[in-house]
């Protein structure tokens, strides 16, 4: 094992978490540049696109493991921008309530700030409380880098499905398998050696980023998590794109968007 987070046992997985992006919050953006070149932009500005929020009329959406507010920003600039639609609304919820202060910071500075457009909710994926998120509610569920550091990935399925109403979309943006050989070679000797010490460079954390690199190696292939999705009761792919596919890889695999529509 690389660093010994491997044996943390699963139970302490949600804490050990809430750490890791306890201490990464102020820097979480500026790391996110930095270790992407800036292409988790592009792959955001893909996923939001792909989902038409706003297409047909007002959408409620919620943006799970929301973080700063990357996609729910980019949900309400796609509605607006394309569909001159102001009344589509984001939820943004987060274990972490550092990572949505930031968020909300960030907001303040938007035309989105102290509207009914966006709301940040401090809440656990794999068990939304539902006095909050009753059953049925939302037209988009999306999730971004989020789910593989959950503890269970069949319990936060099984809470999209719920608060989806029937014939809403789930869509997951996730760091996935490489396919080619060698840029999976080159992938791995950057992500192992280089990601940490940006972390330790900028962010003055090794740690922290050592243990998202290993979460990266450690999410199901395409194709099982693919199978996840259909368990928990969606049609993967759905009818995003008429193509019936049931993910869709960014740059060789190193992204991967999944999509379902509930059944
Ligand atoms: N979606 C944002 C983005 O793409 O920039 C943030 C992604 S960040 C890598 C992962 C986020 O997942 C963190 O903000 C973390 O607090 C959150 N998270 C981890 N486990 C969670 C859980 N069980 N429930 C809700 N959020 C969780």
């Amino acid at each position: 094992t690389h660093f010994g987070f491997r044996t943390v046992p699963e139970e302490s997985k949600e804490a050990l978490v809430r750490g890791v992006f306890d201490s990464v919050a102020s820097s979480y953006d500026l790391m996110n540049d930095a270790m992407s070149f800036g292409v988790h932009r592009l792959w955001k500005d893909s996923f939001v696109s792909l989902l038409r929020p706003g297409s047909s009329g007002p959408m409620r959406c919620i943006d799970v493991a929301g973080g700063t507010g990357d996609i729910a920003f980019r949900i309400l600039d796609h509605a607006r921008e394309t569909h001159g639609d102001r009344e589509t609304r984001v939820d943004v919820v987060d274990i972490n309530g550092e990572m949505l202060k930031e968020g909300h910071e960030r907001f303040k500075k938007t035309m989105y700030h102290n509207t009914p457009q966006v709301a940040f909710i401090e809440a656990n994926a794999q068990a939304l409380p539902p006095e909050t998120f009753p059953d049925n509610t939302y037209d988009i569920y999306t999730i971004a880098f989020g789910i593989r550091n959950v503890t269970s990935i069949v319990d936060v399925l099984r809470e999209a499905h719920r608060v989806l109403k029937p014939g809403g979309t789930f869509a997951c943006l996730e760091f996935n398998k490489v396919t080619n050989p060698l840029i999976a070679q080159l992938y791995d000797q950057y992500s192992f050696s280089v990601i940490p010490l940006l972390g330790t460079i900028l962010a003055g954390d090794h740690a922290s980023y050592q243990y998202l690199v290993e979460s990266i190696r450690r999410f199901p292939s395409q194709g099982d998590f693919a199978r996840m999705i259909s368990n928990a009761g969606f049609a993967v792919g759905g009818d995003i794109e008429g193509d019936g596919c049931a993910w869709r890889d960014l740059w060789g695999g190193i992204a991967c968007i999944h999509t379902g529509v509930k059944l």
